[in-house]
């Protein structure tokens, strides 16, 4: 039976580390770091983000501000905003709710973030800076994966690992980081052919779909480690992985439930960007 990853628990001894080191920063500097969210719109998936965002900065020692702007928000004033936000002396990470409302161009508003308050690393100046290797800030959940797999002492070097999805948020970074990590990486999709026997050839298998239950005893070889970064609502409303939690336990070594794996570390890595950010200030 495979040892269960506890998300949970990793994250909360992460968050203390932060809320100690916090508060030696405030005690240096004289200021608290400090975190602006900008959400546009009602979507109430990304009201209950922002809440508990707000909340876990509060409870580490943070400093932080939310702009709760309407839906009919013009491009120019979510410009104006963030413009503001990059000259403001008290902030030192901004992060803007994804999705945005259609008629509002992500890009645009992700290009005007300036990349050292950039603590969702989603500006291409960071996106870079992954790739080769010089990073300051990590995408939150590929970050939080990397940590869990630490603390679990779990090291990807020499592995093969494989990552299913190639998002820009999740599975392409994911790939980096492990490839970072001296894993032997190979990414999949919706186009691979015969996708159980790639991913039984795994030591290290990380699940990023959006497909409840997707991945079964089946695709996951005896022993590995599975990671299961998918987010799911089932019709009874419950949060559901990507993997088939009950079918894959008994044969991994390792696995995260969802929720309680990957779900909490993603906040807690905003965190540490937000805290990098102000230290390099
Ligand atoms: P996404 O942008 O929709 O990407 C999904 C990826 O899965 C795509 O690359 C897609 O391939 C691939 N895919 C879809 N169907 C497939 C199939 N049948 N076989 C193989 N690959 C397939 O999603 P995302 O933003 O990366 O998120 C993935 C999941 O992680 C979602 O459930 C999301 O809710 C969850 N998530 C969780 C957290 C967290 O904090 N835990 C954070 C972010 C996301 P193509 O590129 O070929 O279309």
């Amino acid at each position: 039976m495979a040892m269960r990853i506890d998300g949970k628990a990793i994250s909360a001894e992460i968050r203390t580390e932060i809320r100690e080191e916090t508060a030696s920063f405030i005690a240096a500097r004289g200021y608290a770091p400090g975190l602006a969210v900008v959400i546009v719109g009602e979507d109430p998936a990304s009201q209950v983000y922002v809440r508990n965002k707000a909340k876990a900065c509060e409870e580490v020692g943070f400093y932080s501000e939310v702009y709760r702007l309407p839906t009919e928000t013009a491009q120019e004033e979510l410009n104006a905003l963030v413009d503001r936000l990059n000259r403001d002396e008290k902030i030192h990470g901004i992060l803007v709710q994804l999705p945005l409302p259609k008629h509002l161009d992500e890009t645009e508003v992700l290009l005007r973030i300036d990349p050292a308050k950039d603590v969702d690393a989603f500006h291409p100046y960071n996106v870079g800076k992954i790739m080769i290797g010089d990073y300051d800030f990590l995408p939150c959940t590929p970050a939080g994966v990397m940590a869990l797999l630490e603390r679990s002492g779990i090291d990807p070097a020499g592995k093969k690992c494989v990552v299913i999805g190639r998002s820009n948020i999740v599975g392409k970074p994911m790939a980096m980081l492990l490839l970072h990590a001296n894993g032997t990486v190979t990414v999949c999709h919706s186009r691979t052919k015969d996708l159980p026997s790639v991913t039984r050839e795994a030591d290290i298998l990380v699940v990023a779909i959006g497909r409840a239950d997707f991945v079964g005893a089946d695709m996951v070889k005896p022993g590995a480690v599975v990671i299961d970064v998918g987010m799911n609502r089932r019709a009874d409303g419950k949060l559901t992985g990507d993997v088939d939690f009950a079918a894959v336990e008994p044969i991994a070594s390792a696995i995260t439930p969802v929720p309680g794996g990957v779900g909490p570390m993603t906040i807690t890595m905003l965190l540490q960007n937000t805290l990098t950010a102000a230290k390099k200030k």
